[in-house]
């Protein structure tokens, strides 16, 4: 669509093009070659290119780091240099939305990288960590791109009476959620996706006013809204190990969120696809009472049960 566009109404200069390439996953690439890693990683980043009718992308993301070790990878390192050389890339960096205060603060030493797109929301506005970690990538002098700005509403949708969850869905919700991200002064801009026109709507004005409406400062600040922030989702990890199967219970958690919050269907089946099978779905299917549990609050079992439920 993108490519269609750009090309009918010939503005390809006027646009920031981001292609994300995944470079693989772990246990993969383990097996890889160096020069396997570059060539396949390249590949991909041209198939990109064909798919969006241009010579080069403004900014090249390997796509889901979640662990520094990956950001060492002299394959990948190979093919991001070679993307730049070659000015099919003009600027690198990575997308994380895990691992992410440990990921920002290697590439803030590393100076390797110029972008780096980050989750990054209000329920986690008290993680010193990535706060951290987000300022000093931004004084290195990395764009910071947010995303995930608006952290959906499973978390409130489960957790909040009928009443206050009325008044506050639409605009009210996207406006201060999406403004809270941008008002951070780390943060350069953010993509908070589309799935529906009704989304772009309420998205579109806040890029051209960040102030915040009086009922997006009650929002912000009513204490109902922010205890349920604790049934939101960081990817922290600290679910990890309490599948007894082994599943992957934050892929799977955030598979959900793609579905449940974002009507993004294609998006949920791509990040399902990610998830070694053995780890996924199909480690769910056919166990009865979910035993995952969240350090935080998330309603693991009733997220899972409609992920599969999406799936019966
Ligand atoms: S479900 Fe809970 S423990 Fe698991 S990644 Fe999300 S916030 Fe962390
Ligand atoms: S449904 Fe079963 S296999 Fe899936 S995460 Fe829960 S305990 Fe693990």
């Amino acid at each position: 669509m993108v490519g269609k566009v750009l090309k009918e109404l010939k503005a390809r200069d006027q646009a920031i093009i981001a292609t994300k390439v995944p470079p693989g996953r772990p246990e993969m690439i383990d097996q890889m070659g160096d020069k396997l890693i570059e060539e396949e990683f390249l590949a991909r980043l041209d198939q990109s290119l064909a798919r969006l009718q241009t010579d080069h992308v403004d900014i090249l993301y390997l796509h889901g780091i979640g662990d520094p070790e990956m950001l060492k990878r002299p394959g990948l390192l190979a093919a991001i240099d070679k993307a730049k050389k070659t000015k099919k890339a003009s600027f690198v960096g990575f997308s994380t939305h895990r691992g992410m205060s440990e990921c920002l603060e290697f590439a803030a030493q590393d100076g390797r990288y110029d972008v780096i797109l980050t989750s990054i929301n209000y329920s986690m506005y008290d993680d010193q960590a990535l706060l951290q970690a987000m300022k000093k990538a931004a004084a290195a002098g990395i764009g910071l791109v947010a995303m995930k700005t608006q952290c959906k509403q499973a978390w409130y949708r489960e957790a909040q009476p009928a009443e206050t969850k009325k008044f506050y869905e639409g605009d009210i919700w996207h406006g201060a959620l999406l403004k809270w991200a941008l008002h951070l002064e780390s943060v350069t801009t953010a993509v908070p996706g589309y799935t529906t026109f009704e989304q772009l709507e309420a998205d579109w004005p806040v890029a051209f006013n960040l102030d915040y409406t009086p009922d997006e400062v009650k929002f912000l600040a009513d204490r109902d809204v922010r205890l349920a922030l604790g049934n939101a989702c960081r990817q922290c990890g600290g679910c990890a190990v309490s599948c007894p199967s082994g599943a992957d219970v934050p892929s799977l958690v955030r598979a959900h969120m793609y579905a449940a919050d974002y009507g993004n269907f294609p998006e949920m089946r791509r990040a399902l696809d990610e998830i070694p099978t053995a780890r996924g779905l199909q480690a769910c299917t056919g166990c009865g009472e979910c035993r995952a549990a969240c350090v935080r609050g998330v309603q693991i079992s009733r997220r899972l049960a409609e992920l599969k439920a999406i799936f019966a």
